[in-house]
């Protein structure tokens, strides 16, 4: 089963996503993670996706699809968390078709909600404590926007195929971690505990 989750940069999908792969034994595929890998690393897809980063837009489809497609046909036998993909239409039509592929089904799309106030805050707090350089204020204000423009319509699109999960994203992460389970454990069918 996948699991997706969506929400604006600095909602916490990252933290929480880890949580909930580790709580189910499962791959957590963070597509950011995984390119800002690349970039340190200087490999071919680093080089490629570097300048769209730094200006906080999307990288252009290609370049993740592959990565994508390599992990659900190969590295997640049990299925895995999607965190960061997909990040416009185009990308969760070509997951859809990958799922279908694979026979894989998405469990939920869990819609991480906050204020912008919060937002702000955590981005803040994230850019003294790790070393993003996507993190200063103009590019920040950027992912906010291309969030808003190409990635919000997803939760439309799949709160129109059933399966969509708003999660209240305030308060601490053990909290938010407890709403997520309870989603995650009914829609599991009870084997994630
Ligand atoms: P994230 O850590 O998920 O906020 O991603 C950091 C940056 O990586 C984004 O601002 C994009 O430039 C790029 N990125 C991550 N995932 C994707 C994706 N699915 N499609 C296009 N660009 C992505």
């Amino acid at each position: 089963m996948i699991w997706i989750f969506l929400g604006a940069p600095g909602a916490g999908k990252g933290t929480q996503a880890e949580r909930l792969a580790e709580h189910l034994g499962v791959l957590h595929l963070s597509t950011g993670n995984v390119l800002r890998k690349a970039v340190k690393e200087g490999t071919e897809l680093g080089r490629k996706a570097e300048t769209y980063m730094k200006a906080g837009n999307l990288v252009p489809d290609a370049l993740i699809l592959d990565l994508v497609r390599e992990v659900l046909t190969g590295d997640a036998p049990n299925g895995c968390i999607l965190d960061g993909y997909p990040r416009n239409a185009a990308q969760a039509a070509s997951l859809d078709e990958m799922l279908s592929d694979v026979g894989e089904e998405i469990g939920a799309v869990i819609n991480l909600n906050v204020s912008e106030e919060t937002l702000v805050t955590r981005i803040a707090g994230r850019a003294e404590a790790e070393d993003r350089t996507d993190d200063d204020e103009e590019t920040v204000r950027n992912r906010l926007k291309v969030y808003g423009e190409q990635t919000a319509p997803l939760v439309d699109y799949y709160r129109g195929r059933g399966g969509l999960q708003e999660v209240d994203g305030e308060g601490t992460v053990d909290e938010i971690e407890g709403r997520i389970r309870e989603i995650v454990g009914a829609r599991a069918g009870g084997a994630a505990g």
